[in-house]
């Protein structure tokens, strides 16, 4: 496909830019360029169709079945879009009076109480714009906690290696020292290696819960009590809420702090980079700590930002991305108390028809119930045939549909983490599941195949390492 440089001709599609009807400034010499930008020159119509060709080459939920197990890629009901597009909330300013966007203050507010009812925290910050950026807030309210009381020792995170890449990762940036605890037989935390591990350096501990094994950790109870008896505090990855929204709550878990994605499960589209939101609950005893800005309601029924006691500070410009929130709002309040526990039954009643349809004919991990993943291991497909997970992934896309996440838990070798979310029908599933018979019968029969995969994509096996670490995002001239 041809980039808009390769497209331009000198002249064409200039003249849509109207003449200049504002005094002209004049700029200091050395701060103007010598030579004007070398920008693509093209016609409309010319643009339109570069464009709808590139949209044509991505897949979206829009597109397709999208099992990208951990990423909860569901469809997000129109609504909740039409919603986010109101003048009222776009066209406003960061920095107008608060007495002008009520509506808008109302809207963070009532977003709160339902996260505290859904989560069953007391208080919920919407600055952090993603999951392991919540993390990161979540982790520095624990740290504040503990230097509020002296209690200086304290600079270890345990973190179980069943957790989610990114609990490590915002332990180490928020700066603690992070101690691994192995899986058990059951794919739960061992509860001897959590007991040996405890002490008096505890912080706390951060659960992924259901884990990335799709799997609820029925000693969860215990796990927070241990934590909690050792003077740490409990953290809850929620970013998987939508396995357990409306039926269990984290902070009836013995969790004093969670995080939820509201771009996974709370509806805003994302897969494309953002904007997403990652808001914050915590306990009463850790809601002075909380960033700031948040929204009272005052006894005339006004809404007033304000800064808590102790604030963390600010982990963002302004008050987090706004309109995630309304599409947040707008999706619970339209799901209501019966509809959240119906999509996380859903949820998990899909991972597990789909699981048992595979069952048998692939190897399936943990071979019990799931929550809403669960994951496949190839290992014994490699080993007998020399097809990996990563060529069944592509292999899959022939037949387009989104792969599942590879190589991740990193415990389970040749995996492949499959979540097809509570928005899929029975046909769907069925139809993927095929999909899936038939790639594994290709691998038995015809391994080059599945080595060569995808054959029907415009790109095939592009090296995404250097991809990532070497992009090349300017054009060369000649
Ligand atoms: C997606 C996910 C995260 C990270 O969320 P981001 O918004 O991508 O930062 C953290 N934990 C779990 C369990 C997740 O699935």
């Amino acid at each position: 496909m041809k980039l808009l440089f390769e497209l331009s001709r000198p002249g064409r599609g200039q003249e849509l830019l109207p003449a200049c009807d504002v005094p002209e400034f004049a700029f200091d010499a050395d701060l103007l360029r010598q030579t004007p930008p070398r920008l693509p020159e093209i016609s409309e119509v010319d643009l339109e169709r570069h464009y709808t060709q590139l949209a044509k080459r991505t897949h979206g939920v829009n597109d397709g079945f999208y099992p990208l197990g951990s990423c909860t890629m569901k469809y997000n009901p129109h609504i909740d879009e039409e919603m986010a597009a109101l003048d009222g909330f776009t066209r406003i300013h960061p920095l107008q009076d608060e007495a002008s966007v009520q509506g808008c203050l109302e809207v963070i507010y009532c977003t709160e109480q339902l996260l505290n009812e859904i989560t069953g925290m007391d208080a919920v910050s919407f600055q952090p714009a993603a999951g392991a950026h919540g993390e990161y807030t979540g982790l520095m309210l624990i740290r504040a906690y503990h230097q509020s009381r002296n209690d200086l020792k304290r600079c270890k995170i345990i973190v179980p290696d069943s957790a989610h890449g990114t609990n490590p990762a915002s332990a180490a940036m928020a700066g603690f020292t992070v101690v691994s605890v192995p899986s058990n037989a059951e794919g739960g935390v061992d509860l001897d290696a959590l007991r040996a591990a405890v002490g008096e350096d505890t912080a706390g501990l951060m659960l992924t819960n259901p884990n990335t094994l799709g799997l609820f950790d029925p000693n969860i109870l215990e796990i927070t009590r241990i934590v909690h008896e050792a003077g740490g505090l409990n953290y809850y990855d929620g970013a998987n809420l939508n396995a357990v929204m409306g039926r269990a709550r984290p902070g009836d878990m013995g969790f004093d702090c969670v995080h939820v994605n509201l771009h996974k499960t709370f509806s805003t589209p994302h897969g494309g980079g953002g904007p997403g939101s990652g808001p914050v609950g915590c306990k009463a005893f850790l809601e002075k700590f909380l960033p700031e800005p948040r929204v009272k309601r005052e006894e005339d029924g006004a809404y007033r930002f304000f800064s808590p006691e102790n604030s963390i500070g600010k982990v963002r410009s302004f008050y987090g991305n706004f309109l995630v929130v309304v599409r947040a709002l707008t999706y619970i309040t339209v799901l209501g108390k019966e509809g959240i526990p119906e999509a996380s039954g859903t949820a998990v009643l899909n991972a597990n028809y789909l699981m048992h349809k595979l069952q048998g004919q692939y190897d399936v991990a943990y071979d019990t119930t799931c929550m809403h993943e669960f994951v496949l291991t190839l290992e014994k497909l490699k080993q007998q045939t020399g097809v990996s997970a990563l060529d069944v992934a592509k292999r899959l896309l022939d037949f387009g549909m989104h792969p599942p996440t590879m190589y991740f838990p990193l415990i389970v070798h040749e995996a492949l983490m499959l979540e097809p979310t509570e928005t899929e029908s029975r046909e769907t599933l069925d139809w993927a599941a095929q999909v899936f018979l038939d790639v594994l019968e290709e691998a038995k029969t015809q391994p080059e195949k599945l080595h060569g995969a995808p054959h029907d994509c415009p790109i095939s096996r592009p090296d995404e390492v250097g991809a990532a670490r070497n992009p090349v995002l300017r054009y060369a001239f000649e």
